[in-house]
């Protein structure tokens, strides 16, 4: 005779609908009793540790714990932790939250509760958390609603607005820029030529009164990719870069466009992409940024 093998099942629940009542003893008892308080605390082991939950044996000796209980917390730091995407009927929150380990600062053993984080991403080993207590205590493990992650981080709107005048030799180097050309300063002592202009030579002192149109082609001298967006960037990664302008002594700072941020490289060839002239203002908003000219790399 063959027997075929079927897929039973039956659903059970077990339930104590009203509950049932127990004895807690000295030990739980004093831990529930401080805990309609609103203080949790731990019991110390002979050896000196302290137990929270306490317990009334040593769970590494077997011995009895001492009398002797101490207050601890309220925060501590969670050790690990289960995450409950859908809770049930039963569970202690109606929204997702962890089961965690928890130790609680000055305990030595952790104690199994609910964190209310929000979200799983919030969950890592060493998160600071602190007890969220009921209006209305009767001495249970439930007196803490939750544990809640400490304020870590806030979120601060930041708005500003100013103006900006730029002084003598920014203003000469922009009123150059709206007509689509960079105008530099020579020292007269050392001959360097700085741009944008200025009007006294930070190397000499000595005042600059000399005046240098400078060509828009350059080369790259250094050069950082950046994966943040900016609106005045072409994309994202782009590309910030010293260029040091044919026949400057000191390179400035522009945008590089144009090419793939992986393919700049020092020693770059690349001229300045100027905005349309009917846009031009005076502002540096008037160079879009370099591009490579397709000239083999320059020494450096
Ligand atoms: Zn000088």
């Amino acid at each position: 005779m063959t027997v075929e093998a079927r897929n039973l099942e039956a659903q059970y629940v077990l339930e104590f609908p009203g509950g049932y009542t127990r004895t807690t003893g000295p030990v739980i008892g004093r831990f529930l009793t401080e805990l309609r308080d609103g203080r949790i605390v731990g019991v110390r082991t002979a050896e000196g540790r302290t137990l929270v939950p306490p317990l009334e044996y040593d769970p590494a000796t077997g011995d009895a714990v001492t009398e002797e209980f101490v207050e601890v917390g309220p925060a501590g730091t969670v050790e690990s932790w289960s995450w409950v995407h859908a809770p049930r009927k039963a569970h202690p929150l109606d929204r997702p939250f962890a089961w965690a380990l928890i130790r609680l600062d000055g305990a030595d053993s952790a104690l199994v509760h609910v964190v209310d984080a929000g979200d799983v991403k919030s969950m890592r080993p060493g998160l600071r958390v602190r007890p969220r207590w009921r209006a209305e205590r009767t001495g249970h493990i439930t007196d803490i609603e939750s544990f809640v992650p400490d304020v870590t981080r806030i979120v601060s709107v930041v708005r500003s607005e100013y103006v900006v005048r730029p002084g003598l030799a920014l203003a000469r180097f922009l009123e150059g820029v709206a007509e689509g050309v960079f105008v530099g300063g020579r020292c007269g002592s050392c001959h360097k030529v700085y741009v944008p202009y200025r009007t006294t030579c930070p190397e000499c002192g000595v005042a600059i009164t000399e005046e240098v149109v400078l060509p828009d082609t350059g080369t790259i001298t250094t050069f950082a990719i950046n994966n943040l967006p900016d609106p005045r960037a072409p994309e994202v990664p782009f590309v910030s870069a010293y260029i040091l302008l044919d026949g400057s002594d000191l390179p400035m700072i522009a945008l590089v466009g144009e090419i793939a941020a992986h393919e700049v490289r020092q020693g770059m060839r690349v001229r300045a992409v100027w905005v349309p002239e009917e846009e031009r203002t005076t502002s540096m908003s008037n160079i879009k940024w370099f591009a490579p000219t397709g000239e083999p790399d320059a020494e450096l």
